[in-house]
């Protein structure tokens, strides 16, 4: 290890170190705010989510599905710090896919090119048959992973993207702090890599527009002055809480620019434990004073969490309860 990446490793291991006593308790109010099951064996028409842990999530509306920043291979915080290679497992990637009955997507995108992020991005867009959207770093480890050309397709910020029925736009964004492996990754990047290797590259927003209503997915707490402008609206914002931000501030520049009545906290999950254990939040992250904070943010604003790998219906179709 050389004194650059100790001094990453400390770094992150500062912001990671403390393990909350309620892990029980933030569990049990996340599940106090979840979205309904639908009833067994049925599914009312709509647009549904499933959530693949930290800003993975699936988005379906019954014919297209669209995948962002699906990341499940989680390796232990002493397997990053010692600088081990990361690699994306294509068993796990079948099962939480495969849970979420999501084995055939349409897109992929990827917010940012941090491994926890992209690690698994190449092995979903291989095994599911789906386009790999995301930035230059992005697409340089989707070389690096062998996955097929015409599979890949380099994001353009502003310009919109017809997938079925639902039309996507990447926002330009900013890292949120502290931002751990800044830049680009190497010209001879190849894998498996280091996840500090798994450099930021270009930052996105995820605006998911569709008939029956919009998403926006905003996966790290930062934004810039021209991520969001008067005329960028969503009903509902996946809201990444990772990271060190002023809470309030942080709610005000993107959910309430967007106008948005319906805030899901994404990425607040401890990533470095396995999908399989119980959900710890990130150690250092109040989830449950934050999730107080949003609540009382904005009376018409509702805070809503998402169960692991199981889908939930985030927009009704019109003319459905
Ligand atoms: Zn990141």
């Amino acid at each position: 290890m050389t004194i650059h990446s100790l001094a990453a490793g400390l770094a992150l291991l500062a912001t990671t170190a403390v393990l909350p006593a309620c892990a029980a308790r933030a569990r049990a109010e996340l599940r106090s705010r979840e979205l309904p099951a639908p009833p067994a064996g049925q599914r009312p028409p709509g647009i549904y989510l499933t959530w693949l842990g930290t800003a993975g999530v699936v988005i379906d509306d019954g014919t297209t599905r669209i995948a962002i920043d699906p990341f499940v291979t989680r390796d232990s915080l002493g397997h990053v710090l010692l600088g081990r290679p990361v690699e994306s497992d294509p068993e796990l990637v079948d099962r939480w896919l495969g849970r979420s009955g999501s084995m055939s997507l349409d897109a992929v995108l990827v917010t940012h090119s941090h491994y926890d992020h992209s690690l698994d991005a190449p092995t979903v867009a291989r095994r599911t048959g789906a386009v790999l959207i995301g930035s230059d770093d992005t697409l340089r480890q989707a070389r690096a992973s062998r996955l097929d050309s015409q599979q890949q397709r380099a994001a353009q910020v502003g310009v919109p993207i017809s997938v079925g029925r639902f039309t996507i736009t990447l926002r330009p964004s900013a890292h949120g702090q502290p931002e751990h492996f800044p830049g680009h990754a190497a010209e001879d990047f190849h894998v498996p890599a280091r996840a500090r290797d798994y450099r930021t590259g270009e930052v996105f927003s995820v605006l998911v527009e569709h008939p029956w209503g919009t998403l926006l997915h905003h996966a790290s707490a930062a934004r810039k002055p021209e991520t969001y402008d008067a005329s960028t609206r969503a009903d509902v914002v996946l809201l990444g809480v990772a990271g060190r931000y002023e809470p309030e501030g942080y709610l005000q520049e993107v959910v309430d620019a967007v106008g948005a009545t319906r805030v899901i906290p994404i990425h607040y999950d401890d990533f470095f434990r396995s999908l399989d254990r119980p959900l710890h939040p990130l150690p250092g992250l109040d989830l449950l004073e934050l999730l107080a904070t949003m609540e009382q943010h904005r009376p018409e604003l509702r805070v809503q969490t998402l169960p692991l790998g199981e889908p939930r219906r985030v927009l009704a179709a019109p003319g459905e309860p």
